[in-house]
């Protein structure tokens, strides 16, 4: 009997499971929807606004930052995309370096936590902050 509530303990249920990858799917919605249109909107503006009249280094700079931001959602992208496998697999909310539950505090804000915020430090610590430095 212990055994087997210690069991359920660490292993997340699966509504709490389900209620995760509705988040992450709906992230994944949005940020698939934010990427659609942050290209729309600098392939618009190049079209219309900067056409003749204006000096291209706007429409540089316009399509860098585009270019940018896409950067910054596709990574997110690629991470959500890492948890919903999680999710499959059966590792979801556990921390990849020390194999214990990660707080679901913790994954209520960030969804795609890989880690817990011990290993997360260390790892960030030892790797610097280039990883995750905008979570
Ligand atoms: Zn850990």
């Amino acid at each position: 009997m212990v055994s087997q509530i210690k069991q359920q303990e660490e292993k997340m249920q699966p509504e709490k499971l389900a209620h995760f990858k509705k988040i992450l799917l709906d992230a994944l919605q949005q940020h698939t929807a934010h990427i659609r249109s942050d290209q729309a909107a600098a392939l618009d503006y190049a079209d219309n606004d900067v056409k003749d009249t204006v000096d291209l280094s706007v429409m540089d700079v316009n399509k860098e930052l585009a270019l940018r931001l896409g950067e910054r959602e596709s990574q997110m992208v690629a991470d959500i995309d890492q948890a919903l496998l999680r999710i499959k697999e059966g590792s979801y909310g556990i921390c990849a370096r020390c194999s214990q539950p990660i707080p679901e505090v913790r994954l209520e804000a960030v969804p795609t936590a890989r880690y817990d915020a011990a290993c997360q430090a260390i790892i960030e610590a030892a790797n610097g902050d280039d990883e995750h430095s905008s979570l």
